[in-house]
């Protein structure tokens, strides 16, 4: 444990020149090409820096998952990176890579490209330091997380179903780098509203705003906002109407909604569903459901930060806090089947906005600590 940190330290040139390797290669979550070519890079320099084994999981659609595999045991251990970002192509050239006063940007460098890097490296300092586990190590780099993982869900679940622990390599929140211990759990709906159309001059008494009825539903909905237990709802789109001298037949609105724990999400989602139309003649239709389920702050939760806290304290004089967060992550679909330990990645901040930046001082030292995490939970 003690010489893990000293020998990533002595790496860190090494490390700072991959990150501008994976941070140049860009891969917006639609571009397949682009996200595959990336892809097959991660493969093959997982293999070359970890000297693991990987596979490509194809997709039709999306970007390709990767798969790696690292030392053997019957029980296994999931590290979660995702490589695809929200930044169209021709980002870099716009913002190239670049580091300046310790810090580096450039699209997905801290979201979650620097993560990655650093995962790499804490295999690969197990391997050169020889620190055996007793646990196989499965690190799925999927390509889809930043559009809600239409293709790598199942596989993320899957792996989750058959790991002991999962760390995800997520940013960290603030400059300080803290791990995230509860992410809410999000749904998506949509209210369509549907009334009577009628001649707003000639028979306005005829009838049946779906407008008037779905303002409100939304009054309805903004009410049941409860910043105190974290359980919230947003309207952030309307529609509706087809003209000033026509009462609207069809109005709809999307919803999303956000809690903290399993018991609260399902019972925002079950209201939800049971909203009941408010005017006469007029009818409501609620679709959608859960997206991703709450990363709890269970007992489990907890141990796994204080752990991570501990090795950082003793090993690497890095004070490790924690905080909850609203967005959701790839964490949030395994927390369920596994427990998971979230934001472990890169230390910067600005997650999908133009400032966004990685400080490189603290990639050995993150590197150093997923390491020992491993090496704790793998024996
Ligand atoms: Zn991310």
């Amino acid at each position: 444990m003690q010489n893990i940190y000293q020998h990533l330290e002595a790496q860190k040139e090494e490390m700072y020149a991959y990150l501008e390797e994976i941070v140049n290669k860009e891969s917006p979550s639609h571009d397949k090409e682009l996200v595959d070519e990336l892809g097959s890079w991660l493969a093959k320099t997982y293999e070359k820096l970890t000297g693991g084994t990987t596979t490509i999981i194809p997709d039709d659609v999306y970007g390709n998952h990767i798969r790696g595999e690292w030392g053997s045991g019957e029980s296994q251990i999931l590290i979660l990176g995702h490589f695809d970002t929200i930044w169209p192509k021709g980002t870099i050239n716009k913002r190239p890579f670049k580091v300046e006063n310790g810090k580096a940007v450039g699209p997905g460098v801290f979201d979650m490209k620097g993560g990655i890097i650093q995962g790499l490296f804490a295999l690969k300092a197990l391997k050169e330091l020889n620190i055996p586990l007793n646990k196989k190590i499965v690190f799925l780099f999927d390509s889809d997380e930043e559009i809600g993982n239409p293709s790598s869900r199942e596989l993320i679940e899957k792996e989750a179903a058959k790991s002991d622990y999962v760390f995800v390599l997520e940013p960290g929140m603030t400059e300080k780098g803290s791990l995230k211990t509860s992410r809410k759990g999000v749904g998506i709906f949509n209210v369509e509203a549907t009334g009577l159309p009628a001649h707003a001059g000639i028979d306005p008494e005829k009838g049946v705003s779906a407008i008037h009825e779905l303002a409100l539903q939304i009054l309805d909905i903004e009410g049941l906002n409860d910043f105190k237990t974290g359980t919230t709802f947003n309207v952030g789109k309307i529609s509706g109407g087809t003209g000033s001298n026509v009462i609207p037949e069809k109005a709809s609105a999307e919803i999303d909604l956000r809690a903290k724990t399993q018991v609260e999400f399902e019972r925002a989602i079950e209201t939800m569903l049971n909203l009941k139309p408010k005017l006469p003649g007029s009818n409501i239709k609620v679709t959608g459901g859960a997206n991703r389920g709450p990363l709890e702050r269970t007992e489990e939760v907890i141990s796994l930060f204080k752990t991570a806290r501990h090795l950082a304290k003793k090993y690497i004089l890095m004070d490790l806090t924690e905080k909850e967060t609203g967005g959701g992550s790839d964490g949030n679909l395994t927390a369920p089947l596994a427990p998971t330990l979230d934001g472990l990645g890169a230390v910067g901040d600005g997650a999908h906005a133009h400032h966004e930046y990685l400080i490189l001082s603290e990639m050995p030292k993150r590197s150093a600590l997923l390491a020992m995490l491993l090496a704790t939970y793998g024996n």
